[in-house]
């Protein structure tokens, strides 16, 4: 070690005098002291090593000590899962939690949340009840289906019923529609994992009915149709019909099965959203089971729903997975309460907010755009903010490659790269999430709550301000 290096590590503050400093009197009314001396005490360490590693003659005053404690502190403190702000238009981001959901939904859950509730209990008998009955029944009324059941997401749902009906045995699948949904999920690896045997059949652009029965042999358990709910092939295309492939199944006694994936419960052409299948459309063509999200086009939480023939229904309820993939109280009550303002479709156009937002149409967005625009040159003056048409998209697994005309506000910095603003954006108290467009980055109103907007101006103000360089003590903690 040099006498330098014996200096400076002389000179490192001791915790004990850190924890009277102004700063850190802050932290403690939001920290516990153990996790704020716990701070101190790591920053010190790393300090301490930095100087012992040989590290040039950086600055390690009492300041550097509690940046790097804040940081430390600020880490611990942060929840995992933090509210975002959504200024990227698209609407059902897997990203950023997809579905918002609706405040009956809401509701519903803090009711229950706190206290206990009648999950599996039957006031009537003051026994055991069943836990997906009712919500099944609302499912059915909604959907026009005989049978319903919940599980967990539509991975579940997919797996489940490769499992009741196909382990051991082929299902039939379009090489056009061996799907992988962002991350994990990828048709072929959920079919070995269910122990289905996947048999493809045509090329990724044309499979025809032929094809399929060529396939078919005495180790067949079922055609699997797959929504390609994220991706969309033009030209030279051709893809079996659900009727074509149930009609094939029936006539020689196989079962036919709809993975729709996003789960529109009706069609959304009366949203300006034609082409994006639906559920009673999958029915009406005699899918013997159909299963898809609830946390899609829905708009509900996560969760995977399966309608179909009440004896298939009851099988997949046998299986042992079943219990493995059961929803929570939480769910299903939110589940239910958006699925009740599906009784009107009118209104749940408007009171589920997925469904709202793809509502909304460029006249109420350029309104929005408009006066957001205002707000944010009002608070800072000497950017360059303005309004531009753009696109948004549904997102999540549906309308792929449909884009929905929309109104941004676009923002060119003049001080900064787009690239630290839109950091600096990520990092304000309320984490904003944008997207590059040209030169600038555009805040799509379609996303962005009206609620939202004072929070949304103000970390415009912080992202425009914010400086590159400088570190300064932050103000604890993000809530
Ligand atoms: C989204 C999707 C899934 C996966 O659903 P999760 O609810 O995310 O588990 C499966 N299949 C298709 C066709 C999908 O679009």
């Amino acid at each position: 070690m040099t006498p330098e290096q014996q200096e400076r590590l002389r000179s490192i503050p001791s915790v004990a005098d850190l924890l009277n400093a102004e700063a850190v009197q802050r932290w403690l009314e939001h920290a516990s002291r153990p996790a704020v001396v716990r701070a101190l005490r790591d920053a010190v360490e790393s300090v301490r090593t930095r100087i012992l590693a040989g590290h040039g003659d950086e600055p390690f005053d009492a300041n550097t000590v509690l940046l790097t404690a804040e940081d430390l502190l600020w880490e611990r403190l942060v929840p995992p899962v933090r509210r975002v702000i959504n200024a990227t238009g698209v609407v059902l981001h897997t990203g950023l939690g997809r579905a918002p959901l609706c405040e009956a939904a809401i509701e519903a859950i803090s009711d229950a949340a706190a206290g206990y509730c009648t999950l599996e209990y039957d006031l009537d008998s003051g026994s055991r009840g069943s836990r997906t009955r009712k919500l099944a029944e609302l499912i059915c009324e909604v959907t026009g289906a005989e049978a319903a059941t919940v599980v967990n997401n539509n991975a579940a749902a997919t797996l489940l019923i490769l499992n009741t009906f196909a382990r051991d045995r082929e299902v039939i699948v379009s090489r056009g529609q061996l799907v992988e949904i962002g991350g994990s999920y990828r048709l072929p690896s959920i079919m070995t994992a269910g122990g289905a045997i996947l048999r493809e059949v045509g090329t990724t652009n044309r499979t025809h009915l032929r094809d399929y029965e060529d396939a078919i042999n005495d180790r067949t358990a079922m055609l699997l149709r797959v929504h390609t709910s994220n991706f969309r092939v033009t030209g030279f295309v051709h893809t079996t019909p659900l009727e074509e492939i149930v009609k094939l199944a029936h006539r020689v006694g196989l079962l036919a099965v709809d993975d729709l994936g996003s789960g529109a419960l009706f069609d959304l052409a009366a949203l300006g959203l034609p082409g994006e299948p639906y559920v009673a459309e999958s029915l009406a063509a005699g899918a013997d089971l159909v299963c898809f999200s609830g946390d899609k086009l829905l708009g509900g939480p996560q969760a995977g729903i399966i309608l179909g023939r009440r004896e298939l229904i009851e099988g997949i309820e046998a299986n042992a997975l079943a219990r493995c993939c059961r929803v929570d109280k939480l769910t299903l009550l939110a589940l239910e309460a958006t699925l009740r303002h599906y009784d009107d479709p009118a209104e749940a156009r408007h009171a589920i907010p997925t469904l709202a937002m793809l509502d909304l149409d460029t006249d109420a967005l350029a309104d929005r755009a408009r006066a957001l625009c205002e707000r944010f040159q009002h608070a800072v003056p000497a950017e360059h903010f303005f309004v531009c048409s753009d696109a948004s998209y549904a997102g999540g697994g549906s309308l792929p490659g449909r884009e929905l005309p929309t109104v941004v506000v676009q923002w060119r910095p003049g001080r900064r790269s787009v690239d630290a603003v839109l950091t600096a954006l990520r990092h304000t108290e309320i984490p904003v999430i944008a997207r590059i467009r040209d030169e600038g980055i555009c805040l799509d109103p379609r996303t962005i709550q009206e609620d939202e907007h004072d929070d949304l101006v103000a970390a415009v103000a912080s992202a425009a301000f914010a400086d590159d360089g400088e570190a300064t003590l932050r103000v604890l903690p993000p809530s």
